[in-house]
């Protein structure tokens, strides 16, 4: 019997722990994605004895120690233990969809100095498993499917690939998400975002970009030193003809650091070239005095100039921000008990 829990394990694992006919894997995968059932004895279709074998090994890893409730009961923060690990994930409803923010790694190495989650630095990579398992207690919560996933908790995606990509690939095939309906946040790994785009069905990529020349964004987003943005901008340019979806950029805008309306040009020529849509947010704060949020009327003028550029620009409400739950808020904090 394995001693990795039901959701962990690959599809040949699973036959061997629910013997023949083979479509009972195909059967309780059912059960687990799209009932999100967590408890096998209840998975009435099975012969009893298949249901106490499961029932041996449990379903999940993810232990929940903490449920936040914002914005009126329309954004839930859910701090999970993960095997020592806080790893964090965020629901967002909207009045017709209902969209979950999932972590890709416990922390995350990449450093960027307005991120809380890079100022904790690194745990560890997560499981495909790990990462589903987010989106199912969201489902559950919701009492339905969830209609979008978007990468864009803890870590960065493409540091650990092969377990988003077996993720994105659970989630298309077993969970019924739609690939438009997926997207990955990512700060730029050329040969990453290249592969990405024969492994998995064709999804949203976004990339963070919040600045138009590698001097500032050496500072804002340190990869950038060895990814810098000609050679994102060449991978995203293939990414595209590859077939790849319309890509966003994402713009965080820190007052005094990347807002001055004179990089909008800037920001807008990069977005030409890749046909891309730039996604404007004010920085949610997250505790470091050099790196505050720019104010409303600076970030409104962010957006007139880079629509005067010629660019599509939108500005991206914030959400989550009185329990911590907004984009880069989240730090591998435990609870206070
Ligand atoms: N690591 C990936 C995905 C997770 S971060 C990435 O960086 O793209 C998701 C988004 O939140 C990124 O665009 C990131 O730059 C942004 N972000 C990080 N800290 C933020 C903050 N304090 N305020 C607003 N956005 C932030
Ligand atoms: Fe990591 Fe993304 Fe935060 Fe940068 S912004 S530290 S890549 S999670």
């Amino acid at each position: 019997m394995p001693n990795k829990p039901l959701l962990l394990l690959d599809d040949s694992e699973l036959a061997d722990v629910v013997g023949p006919p083979a479509f009972r894997v195909r059967q309780v995968r059912r059960w687990l994605y799209e009932a999100a059932e967590t408890d096998p004895r209840e998975m009435t279709d099975l012969p009893a004895s298949v249901r106490e074998r499961l029932a041996g090994i449990g379903v999940g890893s993810l232990r929940t120690v903490d449920t936040r409730i914002g914005d009126g009961g329309q954004t839930v923060k859910w701090l999970h233990d993960a095997s020592g690990e806080v790893v964090e994930t965020v629901l967002m409803r909207y009045p017709d969809r209902a969209t979950v923010c999932v972590s890709s790694q416990a922390g995350c190495a990449m450093g960027c100095p307005f991120c809380a989650t890079g100022q904790g630095g690194f745990g560890r990579q997560l499981e495909a498993g790990e990462i589903v398992e987010q989106v199912l207690v969201a489902a559950r919560h919701l009492g339905e499917r969830v209609g979008n996933v978007v990468f864009m908790g803890m870590g960065e995606p493409l540091a650990n690939y092969a377990a988003v990509v077996d993720a994105i690939r659970r989630l298309h095939d077993h969970c019924g998400i739609g690939a438009r309906r997926i997207t990955v946040s990512t700060i730029g790994i050329p040969d990453r975002i290249r592969s990405l785009s024969r492994d998995v069905p064709p999804l949203t990529l976004a990339w963070s970009l919040h600045a138009p020349d590698d001097a500032l964004r050496d500072e804002l987003v340190p990869p950038n030193r060895r990814w810098p943005i000609r050679e994102v901008v060449a991978a995203l340019g293939d990414w595209r003809a590859a077939g790849g979806r319309r890509i966003t950029i994402e713009y965080t805008l820190v007052a005094g650091v990347n807002d001055a309306p004179g990089l909008a040009p800037e920001v807008a020529a990069i977005a030409r070239t890749l046909e891309a849509h730039v996604n404007c947010i004010a920085m949610n704060p997250t505790g470091n005095p050099r790196y505050v949020p720019s104010p409303p009327e600076t970030v409104r003028d962010f957006v007139d100039a880079l629509r005067e550029a010629g660019a599509n620009a939108t500005l991206r409400r914030n959400r989550g921000a009185d329990i911590d739950a907004a984009c880069g808020q989240l730090a591998r904090s435990r609870p206070a008990k």
